[in-house]
């Protein structure tokens, strides 16, 4: 299958072209240039299987025309090696909890799922030379990218985080691990990692020098595989409700890479009624779905600080999805979008106050981005409907907000106690290209 740019004005791409190189020369996201529907059979059946089957099924149809299949499944199951439990918080409304993998964290899956297609290319291309990922993180997306690539053999990752601004927890989850994984710690804003990572892919001597990739949410084997979890959650919930439910699923959503995922789920005949795009105070999908017109601005810091993304960038792979690449108008396309999609937006003190809300009513402890998602289900769900939430982290991951919220001890999984226990290691570095490139000159 092949792959094109947002932008219209780069070559398509093949499967293996587009992992590798993230962004399409124009700047342009890549796009599969077909979404095939799965059968009437697969989801009639659906209900009956499991996790791993159904995302297999799933990834065929994306991947199947480009990978080996038995290596596929193989890729798959080796990926998804934890439930994704769907839970009932109330009445009407479930809770999706995407945060039983290894990093407690959604992007996890996409993570593996990429080190372990890029060790597949690399494998079968003979591969003798080192491909080295680098990823600029504020916290989530460094743990789950250095955990889904920790020991796959040929790829060496480089996680630059800004020094004294992420967390301890998320902190530890990338700095212990070793092997293949190196922590850069920058003295510098999250701002200063992601120029220096920008700057070293476009820096000719040091690409000569080493191979270089990227492995943020813009990769289509990372946001992809997110597709998985709405399959999953539909088996779940029809198992337990029937089929006649109306089925409204809200995610809440930063770069908008996990509803893209869903709404390509949709396109290939996944049946749910709507969705919900669940923001917090970093609202422009929200107004560009009253309005139509889209205002990017610089990110606000909230609660819930994973969604705070001021030009979500998965949002023109929505846009394009929905105009048919471009071939309906923009108000025709907004139409489309807004029949489907609707948005809904959270300052931290409703945060807050839902947060307080459920735990009283209901006992389910939400962490800040959940709770987007419950308040968007509480708020917007219509007499008749089912509504399944994202709950995109485990609370012990904003343990000490959320226990000053709740007035409550959150208990810390051992998985994430685990990676505490493990012995700090980090490069400090200045925040000057120059001292970043000679580093990786040396390696
Ligand atoms: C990354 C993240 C989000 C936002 O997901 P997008 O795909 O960027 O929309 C929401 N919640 C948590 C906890 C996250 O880590």
């Amino acid at each position: 299958m092949n792959y094109y740019s947002t932008n219209g004005k780069a070559p398509v791409a093949d499967l293996q072209k587009a992992v590798v190189k993230g962004l399409a020369e124009d700047r342009g996201l890549y796009m599969p240039e077909r979404i095939n529907a799965l059968s009437k059979a697969f989801f009639n059946d659906i209900q009956g299987m499991s996790f791993q089957d159904i995302a297999y099924n799933v990834a065929s149809a994306f991947f199947g025309e480009d990978i080996d299949l038995d290596a596929l499944q193989d890729l798959v199951y080796d990926t998804l090696q934890f439930d994704c439990p769907v839970v009932k918080v109330k009445d009407g409304i479930y809770a999706l909890e995407l945060f039983h993998g290894p990093t407690l964290a959604f992007k996890d899956v996409g993570a593996r799922f990429m080190a372990r297609l890029l060790q597949y290319f690399i494998r079968r291309g003979g591969g003798h030379q080192q491909v080295n990922v680098l990823v600029a993180t504020s916290g989530d997306t460094g743990s789950a990218v250095a955990n889904g690539f920790l020991g796959v053999d040929g790829i060496h990752v480089y996680v630059l985080y800004p020094k004294g601004k992420v967390s301890p927890i998320q902190e530890c989850q990338f700095t212990t691990l070793g092997r293949n994984i190196t922590a850069i710690e920058v003295d510098g804003v999250f701002d200063d990692c992601q120029r220096l990572v920008k700057s070293a892919f476009m820096d000719e001597e040091l690409n000569r020098h080493m191979k270089l990739t990227s492995a943020n949410s813009i990769n289509v084997a990372r946001f992809l595989p997110q597709a998985f979890y709405y399959f999953n959650a539909y088996a779940r919930l029809k198992a337990t409700l029937g089929t006649q439910a109306d089925v409204v699923m809200c995610v809440p959503s930063g770069n908008f890479g996990n509803i893209c995922a869903a709404l390509f789920g949709h396109e290939m005949g996944l049946p749910v009624k709507r969705f919900i795009a669940a923001n917090n105070a970093n609202d422009i999908v929200y107004k560009y779905l009253q309005t139509g017109s889209y205002e990017p601005k610089p990110s606000v810091q909230t609660l819930a600080n994973a969604m705070d993304v001021g030009d979500p960038s998965n949002f023109a792979r929505i846009i394009n999805l929905y105009s048919r690449n471009g071939e309906l108008s923009p108000a025709a396309t907004h139409e489309r979008i807004t029949q489907l999609i609707s948005g809904a937006t959270y300052t931290d003190d409703q945060i807050r106050e839902t947060m307080r809300q459920c735990y009283k009513e209901t006992g389910y402890i939400l962490d800040p981005h959940g709770a987007c998602g419950y308040q968007a289900l509480a708020d917007q769900l219509k007499p008749g409907e089912v509504g399944v939430f994202c709950e995109t982290a485990h609370p012990a991951k904003f343990k000490e907000k959320v226990d000053e919220i709740l007035g409550i001890d959150v208990a810390i999984p051992d998985r994430l106690a685990a990676f505490m226990k493990g012995k700090k290691q980090s490069v400090p570095l200045s925040k000057s290209f120059d001292d970043f490139k000679a580093y990786l000159m040396e390696r």
